[in-house]
């Protein structure tokens, strides 16, 4: 049986306009197949096309390696092709070692929760931090503390406001907002207090820097400088699962420590294989990093023709903030009626009345369908008054 209590909790998420459904959509090129038709597709995290590279597809079915992984990374589940892809990474990123998990999410709240687990410690932590980050920092038994988003002078403040050790975490590009934070204050910020950083860099991974190194290579700090760096698969990378680096001290002690880690089996072996040919590819393939920023660039220029209030983003992730959830989902229907997916964001992901569509951008994307999407979305917003702009 269930607790009666859930019934109620449905009930009120959908007096709310927040209640949640799945739909199976199948993305392919630049659209996205829902019920047998299809849209453009501006939702995905597929940045720069890998998921739906047909040429990367071709190569699932030749890599010749285990489906499965047979176990949990300290049991049997830590194979070549897993080692091979940490590797990779290093190189790539020039970290001295790195730690594959399943999941983005599982990373950010065991590295948290089983790392910071002395009560004299406190993590600080970005408001608008991912969930993951959140739940990690709650579950903690250090004391989790937060700055308002990317405010270095809050941010100090809360430095300023505790003794003993503090780790600081915060986002490359903030996954509801696109926007960066300010990484070289960050760093600052961390010497003058001697503390640590966390960065997760989920969605810059891949889409800046020569070889899609990520949000560092927009500042002046290296590699050295973080000290827990997370980063998941699941978005410019186009597979899933995640990865963190930093030192081979810190991996050593995840290795130890990390439940999540340690009590849960690794992926498969093709996955992992068909990871590190992702990311081979992607260091190589600067056309497809050129072709997103010219698509931003382009996606920006026609919302200041349009009038729109500009979105302070330079990345993939474009939102066009609407407020009540009624509205946001309204507005989302009338986008989709009209050949474009575009997903409504609504609390608890985003603020209370920050309700929004998150308009993401990537290199499959033509000026035609761009221009396209965004005249829809000013002539439904005049047309249901619902927009700020
Ligand atoms: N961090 C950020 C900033 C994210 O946006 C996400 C994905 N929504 C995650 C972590 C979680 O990664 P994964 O999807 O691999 O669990």
């Amino acid at each position: 049986m269930l607790p009666e209590s859930i019934k109620q909790l449905l009930a009120e998420k959908q007096a709310k306009d927040s209640y949640r459904s799945r739909i199976v959509c199948r993305p392919h090129d630049s659209y996205v197949e829902v019920d047998g038709k299809h849209y453009v597709n501006f939702s995905g995290n597929d940045y720069l096309g890998l998921a739906v590279d047909t040429k990367l597809q071709q190569r699932w079915g030749e890599v010749q390696l285990n489906s499965g992984s047979t176990g949990s990374p300290l049991i049997n589940g830590y194979h070549p092709s897993h080692q091979a892809l940490e590797e990779t990474i290093c190189d790539w990123l020039g970290f001295e070692s790195c730690l594959l998990f399943t999941s983005g999410f599982t990373a950010n709240s065991s590295i948290l929760k089983n790392l910071m687990t002395n009560k004299q410690h406190t993590i600080v932590q970005d408001k608008l931090n991912h969930a993951s980050l959140l739940d990690g920092g709650k579950e903690a038994n250090a004391k989790n503390i937060r700055f308002q988003h990317n405010n270095i002078a809050h941010l100090k403040k809360r430095l300023e406001s505790v003794d003993n050790y503090k780790l600081i975490v915060t986002e490359g590009i903030f996954s509801m907002d696109g926007d960066h934070a300010p990484i070289d204050e960050v760093i600052a910020a961390k010497r003058q207090h001697d503390a640590g950083v966390m960065l997760d860099d989920a969605h810059g991974v891949g889409v800046f820097g020569k070889q899609g190194e990520g949000s560092l290579s927009l500042s002046n700090a290296k590699a050295a400088d973080i000290d827990i760096f997370t980063a998941t698969f699941g978005k410019a990378v186009g597979t899933s699962g995640a990865f963190v680096c930093g030192s081979q001290q810190l991996i050593e002690y995840l290795v130890n420590h990390a439940r999540g880690y340690i009590y849960s089996t690794s992926f498969s072996p093709v996955l992992a294989e068909m990871t590190r040919i992702a990311i081979e590819k992607l260091r190589l393939e600067q056309w497809r990093r050129d072709k997103l920023r010219d698509n931003i660039t382009y996606f920006k220029n026609i919302l200041a023709e349009l009038s729109f209030e500009m979105t302070g983003s330079d990345s993939a992730i474009q939102p066009i903030v609407v407020g009540d959830n009624k509205s946001t989902l309204l507005l989302a229907s009338e986008m989709r009626k009209q050949g474009f997916w575009v997903t409504a964001i609504r609390p608890p992901t985003v603020p209370a009345h920050a309700g929004r569509i998150r308009i993401t951008l990537t290199s499959l994307h033509s000026h035609q369908q761009i221009k396209a999407m965004l005249f829809a979305l000013k002539e439904s917003c005049e047309r249901l008054k619902i927009c700020q702009n």
